[in-house]
């Protein structure tokens, strides 16, 4: 099967019916870049920052962020390259950067409200990323958004270093593309909001699910409790992709769930069209795809999300609907 997946690396991604699809791969550290070209990814569509904060005994330096984000850039090879700003705190521990004790990390200190109350640290790895990128360009995101301000804020800040750079005679990005993260449900009633003060969304589904679900992402004891492909979470899925649609702004989705086959194939049939996942999950997405209908699962879908009855997984449905067709 591996040789299969292989041979699938320069196949186009489109469904049966016609529908191109942007697989996309996530990465966090140089390690993983040869996957780009392995897995036949079209650009990595998380790039997890805090990696190289987490490996660091130190705070890696202006300097050392810059020329890390230059060599991703440069070995991605032209692929886009999403850059996260940091998502530090919750699960993601840096061991120097002492954050307090907290009750609830997850729902603490963490990723964006760490970074607008630390703007000296947001604004050293801002500018990393525009000096690496000069000249080419840049695609960043911010993780755990909760209100549209702090979209605001991130992007005044970027401001600011683009006049700074530029009063300081620095080239800049051809072309600055910035997102956010949609991984905490307030979102979910500030979509228009949202869609309007981005280029890009990002579902973060991993935490969306924990979150939504209320239920540990790293509890073994909980967090195989409810579905992700139950019906309350692919129509919240649905709502993402409607409102993206809508609003004209491109929505992807970057969590775990892209890349288990059937799960995939869930997302696909509420309309995402872009998908980042771990490189191993490519070819058999991209397996999958090929050989879908995508017309038919999202009629299946449609009617299966409608149903008003008492809520059950919609796992049973996209098994049938993957084995008949
Ligand atoms: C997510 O939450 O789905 C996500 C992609 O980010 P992370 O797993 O790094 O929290
Ligand atoms: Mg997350």
């Amino acid at each position: 099967r591996q040789e299969q997946f292989r041979a699938l690396r320069s196949v186009e991604p489109v469904t049966r019916d016609g529908q191109r699809i942007s697989l996309l791969m996530n990465a966090g550290l140089l390690v993983d870049l040869p996957q780009l070209a392995e897995s036949g990814a079209e650009g990595i569509g998380l790039f997890r920052t805090e990696l190289q904060f987490m490996i660091a005994s130190t705070m890696p330096k202006a300097e050392e962020q810059e020329a890390f984000y230059r060599n991703v850039m440069k070995q991605a090879g032209g692929r886009v390259v999403t850059f996260r700003t940091l998502d530090i705190g919750g699960d993601k521990v840096v061991p120097y950067f002492r954050a307090h004790e907290e009750e609830n990390p997850a729902l603490g200190w963490r990723a964006i409200r760490l970074s607008l109350d630390r703007p000296g640290l947001l604004r050293t790895q801002l500018r990393a990323m525009l000096k690496a990128a000069a000249d080419s360009e840049l695609k960043m995101m911010v993780p755990m958004v909760t209100e549209v301000s702090e979209i605001e804020a991130v992007r005044e800040l970027v401001q600011k270093e683009v006049q700074h750079l530029s009063r300081f005679g620095h080239s800049l990005p051809r072309k600055l593309q910035f997102g956010a993260m949609l991984e905490v449900p307030a979102l979910l009633w500030q979509l228009d909001e949202l869609m309007a003060a981005v280029d890009f969304v990002s579902v973060g589904s991993n935490d969306l699910f924990q979150f939504s679900m209320a239920v540990d992402r790293g509890n073994a004891r909980v967090a195989d409790r409810f579905d992700p492909l139950g019906r309350p979470f692919l129509r919240i899925l649905r709502d993402i992709v409607r409102a993206g649609e809508r609003n004209k702004t491109p929505v992807t989705l970057c969590g775990e769930l892209a890349g288990k086959t059937i799960s995939a194939m869930a997302l696909l049939g509420v309309g995402f069209r872009s998908v980042s996942m771990s490189p191993a999950a490519i070819g058999p997405v991209k397996a999958m795809l090929l050989g879908l209908d995508l017309q038919a699962l999202s009629a299946v879908m449609e009617e299966a999300l409608n149903d008003t009855r008492p809520t059950t997984s919609m796992r049973d449905i996209l098994v049938r609907f993957a084995e008949s067709h």
